[in-house]
């Protein structure tokens, strides 16, 4: 019902594209990550809730909407959207057609995460599900814990007049971070622009998150001598840094588990924080789908599909993406910015 193509994954009953990476008449849109929503289709149609990051991300793009959870008919097919928990707006996409149910999970998560609706498991027969962190070592730990580090470290920092620089992705987990710092007495916040404009397209989505202050271009020293500075990974490295002198850094990201990662890369902290699911989420929604086959993309899609068959007993298949979502977030190629 759903096959792999040159564009991405398409369904020919319903005569749509789903996450396409090249253009197409039409566009079902999972959520506004790059690597889900590229330019150029004539048109798309995301959840209501992913609407304002859509736009933001293709301003030119023409955008339908529709609420999670109403069935619309599109060609022979019945679609819907339901929630992934991975960033504002994210969602899995149900497409029913003669009977018979699939869904693409798109990226999610099932940690809490003030900033979006959480997964809703769709039961179904087919589940196209994402792999980012499909290994054993992947298991994430609350992240009011991670938060907890988050805000001693920056206590550290600021008691010797050190910025705390924490690089994130910059659509989802920038947001995620700052909102999850309402409660906590922390700040000053700031926010490298690649940040601050998604923040802002967040906070007229409704999103409750503290006051942060975009990065003017003459700020630098004092000012910023005790702040958490939320900045993206293209940030580091470049003359931006320089109005950061002895900054602290650290990278919040899954990747962070493999201490050898953080080592290598030469952070002064790594936070263990993922909008994807981890091993244990990933194997327990796999299950709670009720889905008889399941096709695996982006990441450790290989693992995940072979101990579905051989542990499971699943009929399983890999499909191919032209990116690879945040598994590749140390490459310059896919870090949002
Ligand atoms: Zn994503
Ligand atoms: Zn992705």
């Amino acid at each position: 019902m759903i096959a792999s193509t040159l564009s991405g994954l398409f369904c020919e009953a319903g005569g749509f594209h789903i996450d396409p990476w090249a253009p197409v008449e039409r566009a079902l849109i999972t959520h506004a990550h790059s690597d889900h929503a590229a330019p150029g289709s004539r048109s798309y149609l995301c959840a209501e809730d992913g609407a304002a990051v859509l736009r933001r991300r293709l301003p030119d793009a023409h955008v339908e909407t529709v609420p999670y959870g109403a069935r619309l008919h599109i060609g022979g097919t019945q679609v819907s959207f339901h929630p992934a928990g991975h960033i504002l707006g994210s969602s899995q996409i149900r497409v029913e057609h003669r009977g018979e149910v699939w869904v693409v999970s798109g990226d999610y998560k099932r940690q809490p995460d003030p900033t979006c609706s959480p997964f809703e498991p769709v039961r179904c027969d087919t589940f196209i599900t994402e792999a980012t962190f499909a290994l054993p070592i992947y298991t994430w730990d609350p992240p009011s814990r991670v938060v907890d580090e988050i805000v001693e470290w920056w206590r550290a920092n600021a008691g010797e007049e050190r910025p705390s620089v924490l690089f994130c992705y910059v659509l989802g987990k920038a947001q995620r971070i700052l909102a999850a710092l309402r409660d906590r007495a922390i700040g000053p916040v700031h926010l490298h622009g690649a940040v601050a404009g998604l923040t802002d397209t967040y906070r007229e989505a409704g999103i409750a998150m503290p006051p942060a202050e975009r990065i003017a271009e003459d700020m630098r020293g004092k000012v910023l001598a005790r702040s958490l500075v939320l900045a993206p990974l293209s940030a580091r490295g470049t003359v931006w840094m320089r109005r950061l002198p002895r900054a602290s850094i650290a990278f919040a990201s899954g990747l962070m588990r493999v201490r050898g990662v953080r080592r290598q890369r030469a952070f002064d902290r790594g936070f263990v924080l993922s909008d994807h699911a981890d091993w244990g989420a990933l194997l327990a929604t796999i299950a709670e789908t009720g889905a008889a086959r399941v096709l695996v993309t982006h990441g450790w899609s290989d693992a995940l599909a072979r101990y579905l068959s051989e542990e499971r007993a699943l009929e399983t298949g890999t499909i191919r993406t032209a990116y690879e979502g945040e598994a590749g977030e140390l490459t310059a190629a896919t870090d949002e910015s």
